[in-house]
């Protein structure tokens, strides 16, 4: 703890978090987009506790002024190169007035006012008529639904608000005609594989009436949050990638938002994974899904794929979300073909 916080006074509040290019789509069509992490003093609702795997109480900080706020903008600048997508993220709500100043909020925009598309992120409880008269036509605001199940919400995330408040949200943003990208979470503690996939094939079904796109982002578990103590426990698992797979492969065809994930941590123990031999393949389909909605690029191919149907069942039979390899191990039997050491 003392060391996370030593490194955290190192973080100088006039740098970016980070920034890189990568593509993305602009109505249809692939396009480079450029995106921009900023440094802020973070999220209103992890001050007060946070989302149980949200790991925005560490990304944030304590002093950062608007001055600090100018100069990364100005560093952001000095790396864009025309660029026509560009996504800003802070480690809360671009829309909450006490991270992101108004005036900084009108200079980004202007300073990106030649962009096609500028997509930010924020809480629900920010948007409304007034903040959205404000906005560029360009804009796309992200909203972190995770689940359409209150219970869910509740007791497994602690968000902090409803997901008729997302809704309302969503579509406040829409009737101004500007786009929503709702973000789902796979996978959130104490919900089994199983219920997890229903769960967010639901959710994704609700978030489609206010939604252009729906973006599933399996839990990853970072450092400092509740998730993590679940995880070094054993009681939680993050998602097999092939229930990611089944999750798009479901929701294809049935929803008219564009369906995308691009998982952090994907391949490793800490985020979606399956066996380790046949992950980066099963990653890759599932990035040229997100830009080709062709179930075909989900296809792949291995032994784990029994593992993961035996996985499920297991769980069911036992009724616990609790990681079955690491709890109970041999004794449980999950399969015969040992599936390529599941990089715990
Ligand atoms: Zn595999």
């Amino acid at each position: 703890m003392l060391r996370a916080l030593k490194m955290k006074e190192k973080r100088s509040p006039s740098q970016l978090e980070a920034c890189w290019k990568e593509k993305d789509m602009i109505s249809g069509r692939v396009s480079d987009a450029m995106v921009v992490i900023m440094r802020t003093n973070g999220c209103c609702w992890a001050k007060t506790g946070g989302c149980t795997m949200c790991g925005y109480r560490q990304a944030s900080l304590t002093r950062v002024a608007a001055d600090d706020l100018d100069k990364q903008i100005d560093e952001a600048l000095s790396k864009y190169k025309g660029e026509p997508f560009v996504k800003i993220y802070t480690s809360g709500s671009f829309l909450d007035e006490d991270e992101i100043p108004p005036v900084i909020r009108e200079r980004m925009f202007r300073e990106f006012s030649g962009c096609e598309r500028i997509l930010f992120e924020s809480r629900p409880e920010f948007v409304t008529p007034e903040v959205i008269r404000t906005l560029p036509k360009t804009a796309t605001i992200a909203l972190g639904l995770e689940s359409s199940d209150p219970e869910v919400l509740k007791v497994s995330i602690n968000k902090g608000f409803t997901q008729e408040d997302s809704r309302k949200a969503g579509l406040l943003i829409k009737e101004a005609g500007l786009k929503v990208r709702t973000y789902l979470l796979l996978k959130p503690p104490f919900l089994t594989e199983s219920a997890a996939i229903d769960d967010t094939v639901r959710s994704a079904m609700f978030a489609d009436g206010f939604s252009d796109e729906i973006s599933i982002n399996p839990l990853n578990v970072q450092r400092g949050t509740y998730a993590e103590r679940l995880w070094r426990a054993g009681e939680l698992r993050s998602p097999w990638l092939w229930s990611l797979t089944e999750v798009l492969r479901r929701l294809s065809g049935n929803v008219s938002a564009r369906l995308m994930s691009s998982p952090s941590g994907g391949g490793t123990s800490r985020g979606v994974h399956n066996c380790g031999k046949c992950d980066s393949a099963v990653l890759d389909g599932i990035g040229r899904f997100s830009f080709s909605q062709d179930v075909k690029d989900l296809d792949a191919e291995c032994g784990c794929i029994g593992s993961w149907q035996r996985y499920l069942e297991s769980e069911r039979i036992l009724g616990t979300a609790a990681d079955l390899d690491r709890r109970f191990g041999d004794d449980l039997a999950l399969g015969s073909e040992k599936d390529g050491g599941i990089r715990h």
